[in-house]
């Protein structure tokens, strides 16, 4: 072993990482070769596709406002809305049709720009959910070793919570480097996931390996894995952490862990102790996108007080070779348990977390190198608001809120909460908050796409009547989506007659 734990009082909470090193000659000799800046876990590659990605989409978004107010300048041109239309297409990379532009709509300027602001951002979506689904611009149709790692780790299905925050929007994609197709989200306000729709998925995906034998036969001794996320803040602990639980660390954390626990207890009442699920609570620093990783124990039970500083043990494998590193991740992640006078977590499970921090080293280094290690807008920033179910082709930090619901009724705190910081973000300067309802349905099920009209109409109009106010002024403009959940189809745009 090439690291030595060193006794480590109390428990977490420290920046001190859990390990010193104890360094291998090998190691030493690497030193000179291994460039300081670079941990040799980051990949690289890896991060330049997925900063060009970011970069390109949310410029799509953000040169909106200010390219629209250039075009519309130019109102009075003989050739307009072929110039318009040539503009918006060489920034934005869309156009409107003729009657979009509204050139006969004879109410006032700041109305007319509403509208069309918020036609081109809804196209935008529409395009965004194109490439993403067509091109897959991020790998995340390719799951296969992702999927072989969580099934060594024993787990055939991930469910991941996160709350709606859209500091937390890329959480699959980036901060885990997960394939979107793996690990199925729900966001909700605070973490606060619905244990009762997570046991009937839960139920559907335990039904559909025993029917089916898919994702693997019924009779393999794997588990169903939720992974419920929160967020707090370094920088600014009071005002960034989140929302949903005034901005207390402690409060987000809690509640998700009880969540988890409450999910896992659910599970065992309702089909017996031989049920099991695992659960990973995992918090995450939205300053840089380091995480506290939460070490379960031997009987997958995690505490709020047991946690790796994945900041610290980045720095403190930082110039180990790989192989090493990966040890030392594991060596850490026993004394985690140790130290705290805690079983050890399943061999399985420290393996699969040692992954997931090693995948998460990779983001770490992305907010060093192109963030300055800490992100300009560590508070909100969002683009539009999604609600209803999905929203897969959504995997970039503060592009959108984003809350799952069905009705307007059971998710109306966390949509409230977008529209507070919607207030904040958009209306203060008199643009429209867009907000994208979408409805997947299964394509292969007779009746499902009706459905999902009708639902999606219900909840456009809902979000209309409940925000009346700012809607008549124009400042909220709602557009209506469905997917075919089946394939990889983009969404499409719910025809409003
Ligand atoms: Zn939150």
């Amino acid at each position: 072993m090439f690291w030595k734990p060193i006794p480590w009082k109390g428990n977490t909470g420290t920046s001190t990482p859990p390990v010193v090193a104890e360094k291998s000659a090998a190691a030493t000799r690497q030193d000179n070769s291994l460039s300081q800046s670079t941990h040799a876990l980051v990949n690289q590659t890896q991060n330049e596709i997925l900063r060009s990605y970011e970069t390109e989409t949310k410029a799509k978004f953000d040169d909106i406002e200010p390219v629209l107010k250039k075009i519309l300048s130019q109102k009075q041109r003989v050739d307009f809305i072929r110039w318009a239309n040539a503009e918006l297409y060489s920034h934005i990379g869309v156009t409107l049709d003729e009657d979009e532009w509204e050139l006969n709509n004879s109410s006032n300027s700041q109305f007319v720009f509403q509208n069309i602001f918020a036609k081109v951002v809804f196209k935008q979506f529409l395009a965004m959910s194109e490439d993403f689904f067509l091109r897959d611009p991020l790998g995340g149709q390719r799951a296969e070793e992702a999927t072989r790692i969580f099934r060594d780790a024993g787990i055939h299905a991930v469910g991941v919570a996160p709350c709606a925050d859209g500091r937390l929007a890329h959480f699959v994609s980036y901060v885990m480097r997960l394939p979107y197709t793996l690990a199925r989200r729900k966001s909700h306000a605070g973490a606060m996931f619905d244990v009762s729709e997570s046991v009937r998925n839960w139920v559907f995906t335990e039904h559909t390996r025993f029917r089916e034998g898919l994702p693997n036969s019924a009779d393999e001794p794997t588990r169903y894995m939720k992974m419920a996320v929160y967020h707090f803040s370094k920088a600014d602990p009071t005002h960034q952490g989140c929302a949903a639980h005034g901005s207390d660390e402690y409060k987000a954390g809690s509640a998700a862990l009880k969540k988890l626990n409450d999910f896992r207890q659910a599970i065992e009442n309702r089909f017996g102790a031989n049920s099991k699920v695992e659960t990973f609570l995992i918090g995450v620093n939205t300053d840089d996108d380091s995480l506290k990783f939460h070490i379960p124990d031997q009987y997958g039970q995690v505490s709020l007080d047991r946690f790796m500083d994945t900041a610290g043990m980045y720095q403190a494998t930082m110039n180990l070779p790989a192989e090493e590193a990966m040890v030392a991740l594991k060596d850490a992640i026993d004394f985690c348990n140790k130290a705290n006078q805690t079983t050890l977590p399943r061999p399985e499970i420290r393996d699969l977390i040692a992954w997931l921090i090693a995948n998460n080293f990779s983001q770490i280094a992305y907010v060093k190198s192109y963030e300055s290690g800490c992100y300009d807008d560590i508070g909100h920033a969002e683009r539009f608001i999604g609600i209803g179910n999905g929203f897969e082709e959504v995997q970039l930090r503060n592009l959108s809120y984003y809350s799952y619901l069905h009705t307007i009724e059971e998710g109306v705190n966390d949509v409230d909460v977008g529209i507070k910081i919607f207030k904040g973000l958009n209306v203060k300067k008199g643009v429209p908050i867009p907000i994208i309802i979408r409805c997947d349905y299964d394509g292969r099920v007779p009746g499902s796409k009706t459905r999902a009209v009708e639902k999606a109409k219900r909840l456009e109009k809902a979000v209309q009547s409940r925000y009346h106010e700012l809607y008549a002024c124009g400042l909220v403009k709602t557009m209506g989506t469905l997917r075919d959940y089946t394939g990889f189809k983009p969404a499409e745009k719910l025809r409003t007659s």
